[in-house]
């Protein structure tokens, strides 16, 4: 703690990556963990795969009850998600990486200029045949008044929230930018990720390569916990906010 502490300290162009771990205290579970969506219900996975989705009427029910269900409408950002926003006011935060869809790192308060989500926003629907974007609430209204399988109101096509599901592309301005954020920051600070998906552990590798310092909070253990200069396995939301006082 005290190594991260120092190190933290001394930086002056911090990244932050964050997973599914900093958002589980503001009530939204995880992937991966013990009590994670897809350890409970291997199922569930299925459900975010494109193919399926477009393929299948019943899945695409199925995930518009999901997504009207979701915990993360009411969710509110937790100390964790405020002492990013803290950094950002002491002017050392570079960006904040988020492998999250939920935007709560805006609501915090990050500056949304400086907040990269590389797997989308669930608050927004896109258009797969179009691709018209707009934001999700009204889609939700739709399902509450009945629609089960709301189609886009402009051409008819599919509509889906505008997240990137498996075998879906990232958006390559986006990885783009991550990577040179990466590459120029001097400490890669990695929060409640599991760092096993492409493209959250290139961008540690990235970091490292480039002589960047890396501090990773985590839950579990990490593939990249023997490279990190310091490794914190305390909750998330009392431990960030007093790596970055
Ligand atoms: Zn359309």
């Amino acid at each position: 703690m005290r190594t991260a502490k120092d190190l933290i300290g001394r930086a002056e162009a911090i990244v932050v990556l964050t997973g599914a771990g900093i958002s589980t205290d503001s009530g939204i579970p995880d992937f991966r963990g013990p009590q994670g969506v897809w350890t409970k219900d291997p199922s569930a996975q299925r459900s975010s795969n494109i193919a399926d989705y477009v393929a299948d009427p019943e899945v695409r029910r199925r995930v518009w009850q999901m997504r009207l269900a979701s915990p993360a409408w009411t969710a509110v950002p937790n100390a964790g998600h405020l002492a990013l926003v803290d950094l950002e006011w002491q002017g050392r935060l570079r960006t904040v990486l988020t492998q999250n869809i939920d935007g709560l790192h805006q609501l915090a308060g990050n500056d949304p200029a400086r907040v990269v989500e590389l797997h989308g926003t669930m608050r927004e629907v896109m258009c797969l045949a179009c691709g018209d974007r707009g934001p999700m609430e009204p889609v939700l209204d739709r399902l509450r008044s009945g629609e089960d399988d709301p189609d886009c109101l402009r051409c008819g096509g599919l509509l889906k929230s505008a997240t990137v599901s498996f075998g879906q592309s990232l958006v390559a301005a986006d990885l783009i930018r991550a990577e040179r954020e990466a590459l120029e920051c001097d400490l890669l600070l990695a929060v409640g990720s599991t760092l096993t998906v492409s493209p959250a552990c290139n961008l540690v590798d990235v970091a490292a390569a480039a002589g960047a310092t890396v501090v990773i909070v985590n839950a579990q253990p990490t593939p990249y916990d023997a490279i990190a200069d310091a490794v914190i396995r305390e909750p998330i939301s009392e431990v960030l906010p007093r790596l970055v006082a």
